[in-house]
């Protein structure tokens, strides 16, 4: 085990401390349920200490008070401290939650580095106010006023940034910066799960020498969660995670009316049209089910098939998924890693059980792969003849599991689409590209790709959830104008 992944102090302003009562608790690889590394466990008064630094840092600090330009060159140094950590960066994202290395490569180091360099160059660039169209107001006495107003931006405060397992560096990058950038100061709490990888980027933010207190680290479970989601020196909670727990942070956060963000989870559609390229359909869903073994919030897991194509395209499917090779992901070959730990793969066995309870046909998969003794590994499992008002069609499973569901007209799939609480993520295969964007345009979902495409997943397109997906928008200049405040200066132009 390396021994630089053994942590046993959080980083709170601008120091490594030890937690009030020195407890650490050890991360499984979930591929091999072997340990691989520690983490402090933090506790309230971790909390306290990390949320007085990050109020004095923005309270009387330079940092909100700082330049864009300078801003920009330190959280540039930022970036270019987490540039030189890359390869560990793959390393222990594959070690502490799964992906393959190539998985880990592409969306830890060749699409969360980007998103830091952006909010790195936004926080010079960025407008921190605009010039409002001048009005004529009618003044008492006949007169007429002329009146200018400038709307300026402000950072918001203290935030603190909560994030989930399954894509851990990159959740906390795509927090970290855009909150820092707007001039805030952050306390950050990954997943108890993963919160390896944070330790990098809080080992980056020392070597930039960030100022005391601008960032802040502190690992823990839902008692730290609780304190940063309550605690009156909070300004805005950032958190991205599931529905149930982001229902409960905004109740959480509610008494001392702290503004939230929330990126929660998915039930996403993909529609097959049937015109559509099955092999290239074909393709694409299979590289979604493995990408995160499921475990990934935009995941398109019901697909919508027209009914003329569907025994092609399950038939297809089926047979491509069988080239899929589980195992161990920092193993070369390896396409698809493990669940994150055992009650999740527990959970996707209740739902897989719930499906076949249901009538739904299973075809592929649905269980452990008989000849992984060790890992958290599911079956890549496919149900067609799925009910979209079923059990394993409305909730999120957070599993490899695909439902499909057929229909036959477009007003049928958008309709299909649209009966869903969530609205996160979905796609439209069709040779006819003018009709998939105008059905595009009526699915309720945050983001929706037509062919393929890169989805969310580039720094400047903003990304965020409709109904129980979420509230707010990361990513994108309305990534950057979530962490702050809008101010209206008047005055009297004449
Ligand atoms: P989770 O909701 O169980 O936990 C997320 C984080 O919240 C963890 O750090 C956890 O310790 C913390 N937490 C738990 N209870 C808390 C409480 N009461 N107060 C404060 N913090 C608390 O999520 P998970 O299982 O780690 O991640 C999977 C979920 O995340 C899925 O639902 C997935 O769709 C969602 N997700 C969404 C996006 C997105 O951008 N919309 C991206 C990735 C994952």
């Amino acid at each position: 085990m390396p021994s630089n992944w053994q942590h046993s102090e959080l980083f709170i302003d601008g120091a490594w401390r030890r937690t009030a009562r020195e407890r650490t608790e050890t991360v499984i690889n979930p591929a091999t349920e072997e340990p691989v590394g520690s983490a402090p466990v933090g506790e309230e008064p971790d909390v306290s200490l990390a949320l007085a630094a990050a109020r004095r840092a923005f309270d009387e600090g330079p940092w909100p008070r700082l330049s864009g330009a300078d801003r920009s060159l330190l959280l540039g140094r930022f970036h270019d401290a987490l540039v030189a950590r890359a390869e560990e960066i793959v390393a222990v994202s594959v070690a502490e939650s799964g992906p393959t290395r190539p998985v880990a490569r592409f969306m830890h180091v060749n699409t969360a580095l980007p998103v830091a360099r952006y909010y790195a160059d936004l926080a010079a660039s960025a407008p921190r106010s605009e010039s409002l169209p001048h009005s004529v107001l009618p003044a008492p006495g006949g007169a007429s006023l002329l009146a200018g107003q400038v709307k300026a931006y402000d950072a918001v405060g203290v935030v603190s940034a909560i994030t989930p397992f399954n894509v851990p560096f990159f959740m906390n990058v795509v927090k970290v910066f855009p909150a820092l950038a707007a001039g805030n100061t952050v306390v950050l709490k990954p997943s108890p799960f993963t919160p390896l990888s944070a330790f990098l980027l809080a080992e980056a933010a020392a070597e930039a020498e960030l100022p005391p207190g601008v960032l802040n680290l502190v690992t823990g479970g839902n008692e730290v969660g609780t304190a940063l989601t309550t605690d009156p020196r909070v300004d805005l909670v950032t958190f991205t995670g599931s529905d149930a727990v982001g229902a409960k942070i905004m109740a959480q956060a509610a008494s001392t009316l702290k503004r939230v963000t929330l990126e929660l989870g998915g039930k996403s559609a993909l529609i097959v049209r049937e015109d559509a390229d099955l092999a290239a359909a074909i393709g694409s869903a299979v590289g979604g089910i493995s990408t995160f073994s499921g475990q990934a919030c935009a995941l398109a897991t019901r697909h919508l098939v027209h009914n003329s194509v569907r025994e092609q395209y399950v038939a297809g499917f089926t047979e491509a998924l069988k080239r899929l090779t589980l195992g161990d992901p920092a193993e070369d070959g390896v396409t698809m890693g493990p669940l994150i730990h055992a009650a999740q793969r527990e959970r996707v066995e209740r739902y897989v059980r719930a499906g076949l309870d249901g009538g739904a046909e299973l075809v592929a998969g649905g269980g452990r792969p008989a000849h992984l003794e060790r890992g958290f590994f599911f079956e890549p499992t496919v149900f067609d003849n799925v009910d979209n008002r079923s059990v394993i069609a409305q909730e999120e499973i957070f599993g490899p599991v695909i439902c499909v569901i057929g229909f036959d007209s477009d007003d049928e799939a958008v309709s299909l689409a649209n009966d869903s609480a969530y609205g996160l993520g979905g796609g439209i295969l069709s040779r006819d590209t003018g009709r998939a964007f105008e059905m595009a345009r009526r699915v309720r979902t945050g983001q929706i790709s037509i062919n393929g495409g890169v989805g969310g997943l580039t720094p400047v397109a903003p990304f965020g959830g409709y109904g129980r997906s979420g509230i707010g928008r990361e990513l994108g200049i309305e990534g950057l104008r979530e962490y702050q405040e809008t101010k209206v200066i008047s005055f009297k132009a004449g």
